[in-house]
């Protein structure tokens, strides 16, 4: 964009969020709620928060970015809330770490949620129109220009354009530049970004087909229904139970496979017409026939997504392959022989930003005040791109107010663990949060979002005074059961005996605490509550709460102390502008991966891939002796 051209007076923001998905949703929100003056531009309204995959929200580590994302001040999980049709607690019979909620959803009552949220939310100001442009002067971004040319300026852009950007959509041997299927693209955008000097990438992500529920013979398959026990995200939500929307199970077969082996010679990713690397995740059907040749068969989940619409999507059934054989594939399936498609599957190219470009709070290095949020950072996912999209918001808006920026630690939540590898490993496909990235798992668990980003929220004004007392409420009421529970002895050995009946739970003498018999395998809160019933029964969440603190406690004091290791290395931080080639024994590879992350702290330098425990002691006694050197020069 030329210098010296300015926008209209009303045309001046604080903050810009380029894109209305679940990335830029939350950052708007976030931004204006801590009162920026922000401006939402996306190239069409009809699809903000747009759900093109499956609508569902949740799963392991997505449940917990989105429990996050609600303790923060977020929508996701309302949204979730307000739109759910079918939901499940995961991982029951597996520890508390990786137990969390995954809810199917209507995706237009989702879309909408978002849609009010953003459109009523004072502060923001939200119109459609495609940014072509984006406007920097001296390494600062100044502003955005869109297709019918309006320039409108701020000091803070947020970049959330999903996978838009050069998007080129293939189905067989067909291919053309589109958003996900049906929406344009975004050509000029990614040409400004190249131009700007930012480095670009590409990758693919992919969908299945959708088909029409009258053409399946439902009778035919495993049904799976919504939970009885009632359930919400969102920590100031009300748990409900789900009918009339259930998931079904079906499976392919030889017959499946044969078509898939059959049609690889028309298919884009086996030909070579895909350059992007796709998620490895979330491979597609033919790609885990071509890997897994001698399994037998995959499942395939058929799920609705929407309480008003006949389209079922088909989980597991992603697939690019030319649509004839998409027909041939689908109907192979058990209950789906007479099944008609209403969407093809496709899979989808789009430009991406190579996260090491980023500092761990989502701004470029090389152009002060533009941010990245979402799937252009090379994620995949909604939870994912909702959890930066909330953190590049507060991280804009920090920056409106000169405030130091916003870095979550690995230790806080599944939100840090996300920025912290995308910035210091990057990556080369989309990348998606999994419960094994984390490693202090019993810390960060679905259960305790709330104590570990809630106070954070309270303290950037994203959480209200009605919503901070209800928490408050909620923890002075586990605190009390806790100690209740630690208090409480009992002394009849016959209901000490029924509690400890299990076959691991061992045995126990009269004047054993509550406490000490809950931590005991196999033993629950109710089990315990029959023998030494509290005066006032706590509710659900504090039970589960209490249970979980109590029975993990020893663990989770342990992880604790390890937490208090890492931070002495996260508190060393690294000067800016050090010159890595003047170090002297570090390895070539460290020197280079080093100089291209350019961490911030010596344990974020710790995590690049490649940098070995002997570099890292090279480099903290160079900032030792650097930091003492300063020190002398200072006193001379
Ligand atoms: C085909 C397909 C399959 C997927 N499969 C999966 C999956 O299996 N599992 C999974 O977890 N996730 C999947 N996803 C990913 C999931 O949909 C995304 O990760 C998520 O939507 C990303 O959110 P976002 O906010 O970053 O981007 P998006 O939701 O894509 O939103 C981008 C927004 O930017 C706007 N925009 C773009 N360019 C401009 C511009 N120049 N000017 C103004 N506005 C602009 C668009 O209108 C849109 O509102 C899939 C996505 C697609 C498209």
């Amino acid at each position: 964009m030329a210098r010296g051209e300015k926008g209209l007076e009303e045309n001046v923001f604080d903050v810009i969020v380029i894109g209305g998905g679940h990335a830029g949703c939350e950052a708007a929100l976030a931004s204006s709620r801590m009162g920026a003056k922000t401006l939402l531009l996306n190239l069409l309204l009809d699809n903000t928060a747009m759900m093109p995959c499956n609508p569902s929200i949740g799963g392991p580590a997505k449940g917990h970015l989105t429990r996050e994302i609600d303790a923060l001040g977020g929508e996701q999980a309302a949204a979730a809330d307000g739109s759910t049709i079918h939901i499940r607690m995961l991982n029951t019979s597996k520890g508390a770490a990786v137990r969390t909620l995954r809810a199917q959803c209507d995706l237009r009552d989702y879309h909408l949620w978002y849609r009010r949220a953003c459109d009523m939310q004072p502060g923001l100001c939200v119109m459609q129109d495609q940014v072509t442009d984006i406007w920097i002067e001296n390494g600062r971004v100044r502003g955005v220009r869109t297709g019918i040319g309006t320039i409108y300026e701020a000091g803070r852009v947020i970049l959330a354009t999903g996978t838009f950007l050069g998007g080129k959509v293939h189905i067989g041997l067909t291919s053309f530049p589109s958003g996900p299927l049906g929406q344009v693209p975004a050509p000029a955008l990614g040409k400004s970004l190249r131009e700007a000097g930012l480095q670009v990438g590409r990758l693919k992500t992919g969908t299945t087909p959708r088909i029409h529920a009258g053409t399946v013979d439902w009778e035919a398959l495993e049904r799976q229904e919504s939970a009885p026990e009632p359930y919400c995200f969102s920590h100031w939500g009300t748990p409900k139970t789900f009918s009339g929307f259930a998931c079904f199970l079906t499976r392919t077969n030889n017959e499946t496979h044969e078509v898939i082996r059959s049609s690889l010679d028309r298919s884009p990713l086996f030909t070579g017409a895909i350059e992007g690397r796709g998620p490895r995740y979330c491979p597609s059907i033919e790609d885990r026939v071509v890997r897994f040749p001698d399994k037998e068969s995959h499942l395939v989940f058929l799920e609705p997504v929407a309480r008003d619409s006949v389209e079922i999507y088909m989980q597991n059934f992603t697939t690019s392959l030319p649509f004839d054989s998409q027909v041939r594939m689908v109907r192979s399936l058990p209950g789906c022989r007479n099944a008609r498609i209403m969407r093809p599957g496709y899979a989808i190219e789009y430009d991406f930003v190579p996260p090491t470009q980023l500092e761990p709070w989502l701004e470029a290095k090389n152009i002060r005040g533009l941010f990245c949020a979402g799937q252009i950072n090379g994620t995949s996912g909604y939870e994912e791109a909702a959890s930066q999209g909330i953190l590049a918001g507060i991280n804009a808006a920090l920056s409106v107010r000169g405030e130091e920026p916003l870095v979550i630690e690995r230790s806080r939540g599944y939100m840090g663990v996300l920025v912290d590898d995308l910035v210091t490993r990057g990556t080369e496909e989309p990348y998606r949060m999994l419960t094994s990235r984390c490693e202090y798992r019993l810390l960060l668990r679905h259960d305790n979002a709330d104590h570990r980003f809630s106070p954070l929220g309270r303290e950037l004004g994203l959480l209200d005074d009605e919503r901070w007392r209800i928490l408050q409420g909620r923890w002075k009421a586990l605190e009390k059961e806790i100690d209740r529970l630690k208090k409480t002895r009992l002394r009849d050995p016959e209901a000490i005996g029924n509690i400890l009946s299990g076959p691991e739970a061992g045995t126990a003498e009269p004047g054993v605490t509550a406490a000490e018999l809950l931590k005991r395998p196999g033993v629950t809160w109710e089990m315990v509550a029959r023998a030494a019933p509290p005066g006032q029964e706590p509710d659900t969440e504090v039970r589960e709460r209490a249970e979980i603190e109590i029975k993990y406690e020893g663990y989770i004091a342990r992880q604790i102390s390890q937490v208090e290791r890492m931070k002495r290395m996260e508190q060393v931080k690294i000067p800016d502008g050090i010159d890595y080639g003047s170090i002297r024994g570090l390895l070539n590879e460290s020197r280079q991966k080093l100089a291209a992350v350019r961490p911030r702290t010596l344990g974020q330098a710790g995590r690049i891939s490649g940098v070995t425990p002997a570099d890292i002691m090279l480099l903290e006694v160079f900032i030792e002796q650097n930091r003492r050197g300063m020190e002398n020069a200072r006193k001379e």
